[in-house]
């Protein structure tokens, strides 16, 4: 598949700009303690289906210390409806406690500290900072890899490497760009069916349209 230009990557990034410049997360939240539950309950979920399991679990347990004391058969029940939810309300009871316990109950802001929480990876950690700090760091979930693969931004296997071709590639803006590639391809680029003719702005500088015509 062929590569994008920088004449190409320069087009792109100010169009997604120009489209998603101002974007927010769709997950709701209203501090860092309910972003990070909602960014980590949203990995292989959707955020219609986090924004519909949190209230509930923030009324439960408001704060980490809270979380930290909680039952976690109860923690299980009141996030069952969500994708592995055995695995996440262990680690979303094994965070709360390591933040009281090693920072004293306030959640770090740093990467390096936020990656030793249980069930926050590098992905997580990023879309926190982005979210909460708007640092100029990108994280790659499947919208984002499969926006990026289909506009020639990248080639690599995997998420992680797909995360530093974007970050080398755009340099700048990487928040908001993260931001724009989510929502381009959640309802315009999307896995199936995308709205190639009907809605993409990006038509003129995808790599891989062909194989979604005439079928
Ligand atoms: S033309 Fe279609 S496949 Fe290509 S970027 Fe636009 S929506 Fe995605």
């Amino acid at each position: 598949m062929k590569k994008a230009t920088k004449r190409d990557v320069e087009a792109i990034r100010t169009l997604l700009l120009e489209r998603y410049g101002e974007a927010v997360s769709e997950l709701h939240y209203t501090n860092l303690y309910e972003l990070i539950i909602a960014v980590a309950l949203s990995a292989q979920c959707t955020d219609k289906r986090v924004n519909l399991i949190t209230p509930a679990l923030f009324k439960a347990y408001p704060n980490v210390q809270t979380l930290a004391c909680a039952d976690l058969e109860s923690i299980k029940s009141l996030i069952q409806s969500c994708s592995f939810f055995n695995n996440k309300a262990k680690n979303l009871l094994a965070m709360a406690k390591r933040v009281v316990e090693v920072y004293g109950g306030e959640i770090p802001l740093d990467e390096e500290a936020l990656i030793t929480l249980p069930g926050v990876g590098q992905k997580t950690a990023h879309v926190v900072l982005i979210e909460y700090t708007g640092a100029n760091v990108m994280a790659v979930d499947t919208h984002v890899f499969r926006v990026a693969h289909r506009l020639g931004l990248s080639q690599d296997e995997s998420a992680l490497k797909t995360e530093a071709t974007l970050t080398k590639v755009f340099k700048t803006d990487l928040h908001r760009l993260h931001q724009g590639m989510v929502l381009f391809g959640r309802y315009i680029c999307t896995a199936k069916n995308p709205k190639c003719e009907s809605e993409c702005f990006l038509q003129s500088y995808c790599k891989s349209k062909e194989s979604f015509k005439a079928r």
